[in-house]
Parts: structure tokens; sequence; C-alpha cells
């Protein structure tokens, strides 16, 4: 397979942001693929985290190319996906355990590992076993895939393997991938995704399993979470400012003290980059993530002023607020496919604030007809 050699603009969004976005599937796969590289349509995909953020996107993204074996896993009941498509073969298994695995896996040529018990910092400051245990998922899912011949598996880690040493300052060093070690990950989430990319490295040497690792710098978008606890960052921060904006009490509160830097990814430049990666040579885990620094403040300051509202902040210290400072360091993944996640903070902020506005919106019409519904 080709890599995708397409410039890096966006332009397949031109004119197009409302199929992407579209309340109906049908008209969502009417939008131009994101990945534009050649696909072995024939193929049989499997999708394992498909009701999740990011697993839906992709499963739409496949459906798109016009694979027409796309199964689509998760331990979720399909009508609590966030995306769900009748083209796709939808499946409700745990995939912590191993028939289920091998099960899910039957027929497969290629296995994207996006499953995964997992939040944003609130959640995984707090529940580090649960995190821990998604190890099985993968480990179940690698022996499945190399116990029946999977052609390629993808296996998506995350910026949360990197030495929390080299992230101890807002203006740090954008993290290359040979920061992960010495190993000082993340307690509990960063060290399973640090022993499951290095199972991938393993099956790949001694089983010849062909592995891709990414490590996912923050991504964000409509059809993810963006209230309940598991919500991240900027999900999180938008829908406080929706709520500001709605109430009218222009009040927000902030996790830490709004210094510490992040780098954030749009959800198109992730299923792009994904499939790149899954179709590169790259034997090693790689950075997939923008290089756009801000600080917490700085992504509030962009929701408020797409609101068009002013906030006033307090900043509450208690709170999980991870590490000071995380940037991407990019020229890898430039040196191997001239190309890098590059869809300004802006432009897919406002995206993600229309979607989530949206859902408020939608949510709280929804508890206005249910009170006037009753007796
Ligand atoms: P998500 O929580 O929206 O999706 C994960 C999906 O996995 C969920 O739908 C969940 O129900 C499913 N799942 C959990 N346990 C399962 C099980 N036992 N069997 C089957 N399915 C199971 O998360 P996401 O944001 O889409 O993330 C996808 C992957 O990318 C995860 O591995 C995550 O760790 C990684 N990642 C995400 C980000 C990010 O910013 N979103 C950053 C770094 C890494």
């Amino acid at each position: 397979m080709q890599n995708d050699t397409s410039p890096h603009t966006n332009d397949h969004r031109d004119g197009q942001s409302n199929s992407y976005l579209s309340p109906d599937p049908d008209e969502r796969l009417a939008a131009p693929p994101l990945y534009q590289g050649d696909a072995d349509t024939d193929n049989t995909v499997v999708v394992c985290g498909a009701g999740g953020f990011i697993g839906g996107h992709l499963v739409a993204d496949l459906l798109r190319q016009g694979y027409d074996q796309v199964r689509a896993v998760d331990i979720k009941s399909p009508n609590r996906w966030f995306q769900k498509f009748p083209q796709a073969d939808n499946r409700s298994l745990d995939l912590r355990e191993k028939d289920n695995c091998y099960a899910a896996l039957a027929d497969a040529d290629q296995v994207y590992n996006l499953a995964a018990d997992m939040g944003g910092m609130g959640f995984i400051e707090n529940n580090k076993a649960l995190c821990m245990l998604s190890v099985r998922i993968n480990t179940h899912l690698l022996m499945a895939a190399r116990d029946m011949d999977v052609d390629r598996y993808f296996y998506s880690s995350s910026a949360c393997v990197y030495n929390a040493e080299k992230q101890d300052t807002p203006d740090v060093e954008p993290l290359s991938e040979e920061d992960a070690y010495p190993a000082l990950p993340e307690d509990g989430y960063g060290w399973e995704k640090l022993f499951s990319e290095r199972m991938c490295r393993h099956f790949r040497e001694d089983f010849g399993l062909t592995t891709r690792v990414a490590r996912y710098h923050n991504v964000y978008g409509p059809f993810g979470t963006y209230d309940g606890g598991r919500e991240k960052a900027p999900a999180a921060l938008t829908r406080k400012v929706i709520e500001a904006e709605m109430s009218g009490d222009h009040e927000i509160v902030i996790w830490g003290n709004g210094e510490q830097t992040r780098s954030f990814q749009y959800i198109d430049d992730c299923v792009k980059g994904t499939q790149m990666i899954m179709h590169s040579d790259i034997e090693y885990p790689i950075n997939l993530g923008t290089s756009e620094l801000v600080t917490i403040n700085e992504l509030v300051d962009t929701v408020a002023d797409i609101a068009g509202i002013e906030l006033e902040r307090e900043y509450d210290l208690t709170k999980p607020q991870g590490v000071d400072g995380r940037n991407s360091d990019n020229t890898k993944i430039q040196g191997e496919l001239g190309w890098e996640p590059s869809i300004p903070l802006r432009e897919g902020i406002e995206v993600t604030y229309e979607w989530i506005k949206d859902q408020m919106l939608e949510h709280r019409a929804q508890e206005e007809r249910s009170v006037f519904a009753l007796p």
C-alpha cells in the first residue's frame, strides 16, 4: 500500500463540514475519505473500541473508502455508541476475554485496537487499576491476531507513556520518541500503554506479526465524551463555557492553575494519521499529535471567544492537572510520511463547540419535553 501524499491542507472539509457532522450517518459517509492512500477494500477490517470517539470516526472513514467488510466491536451495546453505521458488522463483545478476541478477529486482515477503559485526567488519576486492566484487551487481541494470521495490527498508545521528568515545566521541550525511556510514565494508564506498545514490538520481532503503534497526543472533536467524568480537557472546557453561556452566569472553574501547556489534535488529523501509520513501514511507536502548544488558559480563551463571552475564572488546585507541559516533536512523522497533524486549534474547536452545543440544547429540550409529559 502507498502512503497518502496529499498536501497538509484540510481542503477535504471545504464545503463539506455539514456532511461530516450530519446527524444522519448516511450523509456522514457521503463525505470524501480523510485517508487518501490506496485501500484494499476487499480486506476484512476490525475496529476494536468502535463505539468510542476515535473508533466511531475510523469506522466512518473506512466505509467512505469503500471497505465492505468492516467489523465494529465494542463492549457497549450498539445503542450507546457515539456513531453506528448499519453498513458495518456491529458487535458487542468484551475484549478482555480471550475467546471474544478470537471471535472478533475471525478472517480479519487488518485490526485497529482502540479499545481501552479510559478517560481524561479526572478518570485516569482515580482509576489506575482499571486503566491497567486494559492490558488484557491488547494481550488477547495480539494473541488472536498472531494465531489467525492477521496482516496488520494497529495499537493506539498515548503521550502518557513519556517520562514525567521531561514534562515538568509549561515551557516544555517537545517530546520525541526516545523520551519514553528511561521509563517514568503516567502512573496506571501510561504504564499500561508503555507495556502494551512494547508487547506489540515483541510480537512483531518474535512472531512476525506486523504491528504499528501511534502515540496519540490529546485528540478532540465531535461525537465524543463531553460530560459524565471521562471527558478530556477540550470537551470539558467547551461544555463548561457553553454552560456559562446558557445560564448567563459567566464563571468557569479550571482544574489546576491554567498555565499547564498541551497540544490538541483534531479528530480528522488523528483518523487520517492513524491509517497512514497503519499502512506505513514505521516499526517503532511514533508521535501522532500537533505541535501547536497552548496553555489551558489559552484554550479557554479560544472557546470563550467562539462563544462571544467573557468569563470570570476560578482555579481549583485540588483537582488533577497532569504534567506541567507536553508537546509533540513531529520531526520523525514528517521525515517518515511528509505529513503531520496541522488542523489549527481554533478551527477544530469551532466545530467541536457547535456539536457539543447542539447536544446540550437537544438534551435540554428532551428534559423539558419529559417534564411537560408528566401527568
Ligand atoms: P473512548 O473511551 O471514546 O473509546 C474507547 C472504547 O473502548 C469505548 O467505546 C469503550 O466502550 C471500549 N472498550 C472499553 N473496554 C472494552 C472492552 N473490554 N471490550 C471492548 N471494548 C471496550 O476513547 P477514545 O478517545 O476513542 O480512545 C481510543 C484509544 O485511543 C484508546 O486506546 C485511548 O487510550 C487512546 N488514546 C486516546 C486519546 C484521546 O485524546 N482521545 C489520547 C491518547 C490515547
